[in-house]
């Protein structure tokens, strides 16, 4: 099958790249051209494990291309797939959809044939009709059907997670649009993983409320963490007796200095603005955000604190700043709230990150880059560590406190 996918970052290269790895024919676009020519060099213009393998696999087998023409993508194309971003729009938390949007229009106007667009990016519920709209005003002979198909990859384990997921989602409105999905997919439905076929509205809540939850529950255990903090109980023991029980899972237990990233803090403020546009107020989601705020800066205030009250003239020694290990992604990391906050306190704060420093020079001034985790404990005050790469879990940490000033 012919498939175009629009934006190349991670949802869409991930998504492109794994397409072409079914067997199916994806020329990917994405308007920035300096990624378009990195792409088109064999370069992955992000961290992710395994990524540059598959890409260069299936570039040299001639099923996977990359172009900054929207319009030759799209010509031709039996499935047009919307994977661009959806930041919180400034001043009112809702989900910006000017890129879905603007995608949309310029499908519109390049439809030669019979297509499914489908919207991959998270989108609040009703956009795919909009979209829907959008295209018909723009191109009333075009013949189409839109599908929302919302993406569940987590970044760090994302071709693991596109290529054996829990589940896909599809939302369609008839069986046409269904049997493209279904065939796109049937690489993944033929070895049994599971295809959830429903509405648009519903295939577009499922995303929302898959996050908002998730996100919960990392909060939860967060908030947990300090009180086992305050009464002498161990976080990772009760962390471990709890994610035994079969109903709570032990996945997204485990504390940390808040959740951060380019999917969590914006799809809780999208899925809570939409609660009060729609006046269901979602309670727990905006406590969940509220909380998660106060964990970044109970962390600031534990350094303060080990720091005797003052950050004056302090050496901190950071590990990671990425929101997660395993890959180069800082947006919204809780790194963006903590670090600021320790050079801004008068420390000397040394960063140690294994893929994060070319994203992050330019977000966090004022800190030196090191390359070794010994390096930057040396004669340091304090050492956090913010991201819990596997490089961090391994280190020597006798030798550590030797280097260390306390
Ligand atoms: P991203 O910012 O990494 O990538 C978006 C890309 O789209 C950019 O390269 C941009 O240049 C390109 N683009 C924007 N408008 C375009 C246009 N009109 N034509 C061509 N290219 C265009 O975004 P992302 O992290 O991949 O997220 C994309 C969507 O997927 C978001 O809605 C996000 O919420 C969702 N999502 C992300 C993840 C994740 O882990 N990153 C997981 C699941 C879902």
């Amino acid at each position: 099958m012919k498939i175009a996918v629009i934006g190349t970052g991670y949802v869409g290269l991930v998504s492109g790249v794994c397409f072409s790895d079914f067997g199916h024919e994806v020329i990917c676009v994405d308007k920035d051209p300096a990624k378009v020519a990195m792409l088109e060099r064999g370069e992955v213009p992000i961290y992710e494990p395994g990524l540059d393998t598959l890409m260069t696999k299936n570039v040299e087998a001639g099923r996977l291309s990359f172009t900054g023409d929207l319009a030759h993508a799209v010509a031709g194309a039996e499935a047009i797939f919307i994977a661009v971003g959806t930041p919180t729009r400034r001043g009112d938390g809702h989900a910006d959809l000017t890129y879905v949007m603007a995608a949309a229009e310029e499908i519109a106007q390049s439809l030669t044939s019979y297509a499914v667009i489908v919207t991959k990016s998270t989108v609040p519920v009703g956009t795919n009709r909009l979209v829907k709209q959008t295209i018909r005003k723009a191109n009333p002979s075009a013949e189409f059907d839109v599908a929302s198909n919302p993406e569940f990859l987590r970044e760090g384990a994302a071709i693991d997670d596109f290529m054996r997921p829990d589940r896909v989602v599809i939302g369609v409105q008839n069986d046409r649009a269904g049997e493209v999905m279904n065939e796109i997919y049937r690489p993944l439905s033929l070895r049994d993983f599971p295809v959830v076929v429903t509405d648009l509205e519903s295939a577009e809540m499922i995303k929302y409320a898959a996050n908002a939850f998730l996100a919960t529950k990392i909060t939860f255990i967060n908030e947990i963490a300090a009180l086992c903090e305050k009464v002498g109980a161990d976080i990772k023991e009760v962390s471990k007796g709890m994610g035994m029980d079969g109903r709570i899972g032990n996945k997204f237990l485990h504390a940390g200095p808040g959740y951060g990233g380019s999917c969590f803090p914006k799809d809780t403020k999208a899925l809570a603005r939409m609660g009060q546009d729609n006046a269901v107020p979602m309670q727990i989601t905006e406590t969940v955000i509220k909380v998660n705020d106060e964990i970044k800066r109970r962390m600031i205030d534990k350094v303060v604190d080990l720091c005797d009250g003052s950050l004056n003239g302090k050496v901190i020694a950071v590990l990671g700043v990425t929101f997660k290990p395993n890959t180069d992604d800082m947006r919204d990391a809780p790194s963006l709230t903590i670090v600021p906050a320790l050079v801004g306190g008068g420390a000397k704060v040394r960063v140690c990150d294994p893929q994060g420093q070319h994203e992050g020079e330019a977000l966090l001034p004022g800190v030196q880059w090191v390359e070794d985790p010994y390096k930057a404990a040396q004669k340091a005050d304090v050492l956090v560590i913010l991201t819990e790469w596997n490089e961090f879990r391994a280190l020597d940490l006798k030798r550590i406190a030797r280097k260390m000033t306390t």
